[in-house]
């Protein structure tokens, strides 16, 4: 099973926290379009007879597309693609983006799952981070959603605040529970060198939340939906039993995935492919019929510690005979004492052929996963 991604290089606003590829300047979002039609026609081949289970408008903000320009890249994709009877399909939205017709017109396209950046419930917070939206309206478009008949939907909710305490962060949780969306993704403030909060911590204007805050918050999160039947099937991401994000699931488990548009990358099993992250250049070299990509071969060693890395990350674990029978691996007894020490500490646990990470584990992923990694003899 293969997965699309369509990425809409387009904001109104640049959200302080952000270093995804996207542009303020909408002039040429009808060209875009075309041009994104062009490179599905182009690339049509790239996932071979796979079946596409799963397709995903993300950005920037594909809630910025109107009804003919969402509806042209829908028609080459039905056109030119395998879709399996029942692929989700989901759309990344602002709140103040949305209203009753323009969900009516998703909803008449084919999209069956919406992903509401919410982010906080909180004026202020929303405001210090740059969003166009009130909690209010945040709130009020969940709804709008649900009216328009929309039964799968994510949030995105954003932790470790500098300005927040846990009572604002319980405060954003409650309201989430309130909500009660299929599937809440939800990840720790990072501050990337190229945002605004990055220079703002350069000039030493931002003070960045300690790590022992940022846990704290995340156990809260783990603690506080687990009673509500939220299962946290990745690290950052929680959903009602059923709901899992075929497409996240997609890059988690190594299936291919296509990748369209400015900055958009895609995975056939060995080989990554990087477009490029400026608009311009995408709009020009897709009009002279090259696809504007740096092609990354991955070695069996990258293979590995990538697997190692995304596959602790799930609820599903690292499958040591995946590694065995493709790599030739064998972390049990590569790494014996050490695995016996993270079992003793509950760290981690092995269920049939399965290493899974306990919630203690989870906040350090990174670091077990990288002690785990194969490394070539120097
Ligand atoms: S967070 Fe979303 S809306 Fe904000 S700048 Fe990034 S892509 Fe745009």
């Amino acid at each position: 099973m293969a997965g699309l991604y369509i990425h809409i290089p387009y904001c109104k606003k640049a959200c302080h926290y952000c270093d995804f590829h996207f542009s303020q300047s909408l002039k040429q979002m009808d060209l875009m379009v075309e041009t994104l039609c062009k490179e599905l026609l182009m690339q049509s081949d790239y996932l071979g007879k796979e079946v596409v289970h799963s397709v995903y408008f993300g950005g920037g903000t594909p809630s910025l597309l109107n009804h003919e320009q969402l509806k042209k890249i829908m028609r080459i994709i039905q056109l030119e693609y395998d879709l399996s009877s029942n692929p989700e399909i989901t759309l990344e939205a602002n709140p103040d983006d949305l209203n009753a017709e323009k969900l009516g017109s998703f909803k008449n396209l084919g999209i069956n799952r919406l992903s509401i950046g919410i982010q906080s419930f909180h004026d202020k917070n929303l405001s210090w981070m740059n969003r166009q939206h009130t909690g209010q309206e945040a709130i009020d478009s969940f709804f709008l959603a649900r009216q328009a008949g929309f039964e799968n939907i994510s949030i995105d909710l954003i932790y470790a605040v500098p300005a927040e305490n846990h009572d604002l962060w319980e405060a954003d949780l409650k309201q989430a529970m309130l909500l009660h969306p299929e599937h809440i993704s939800s990840y720790c403030l990072t501050i990337e060198p190229k945002t605004a909060f990055g220079k703002w911590l350069e000039r030493g204007k931002l003070e960045v939340a300690d790590e022992d805050f940022a846990a704290e918050q995340f156990e809260m999160l783990i603690d506080y939906l687990r009673p509500y039947g939220y299962e946290a099937y990745e690290i950052s991401n929680f959903c009602q039993p059923g709901y899992e994000s075929k497409h996240n699931s997609n890059y988690w488990r190594h299936e291919k995935y296509l990748g369209i548009g400015p900055s958009a990358h895609s995975f056939n099993g060995k080989i990554r492919q990087y477009n490029v992250a400026n608009n311009g250049q995408y709009l020009r070299s897709i009009a002279d019929d090259v696809i504007p990509a740096e092609v990354v071969w991955l070695s069996e060693e990258d293979q590995i510690n990538e697997y190692i890395l995304t596959s602790l990350r799930t609820k599903w674990g690292c499958n040591l005979e995946y590694l065995k029978e493709n790599f030739d691996v064998n972390l049990l007894v590569e790494h014996r004492d050490y695995l016996n020490r993270l079992s003793l500490q509950d760290y981690l646990y092995q269920e049939g052929h399965h290493l899974i990470l306990t919630d203690s584990g989870k906040l350090l992923a990174d670091k077990i996963a990288s002690d785990l990694f194969v490394r070539s003899e120097e």
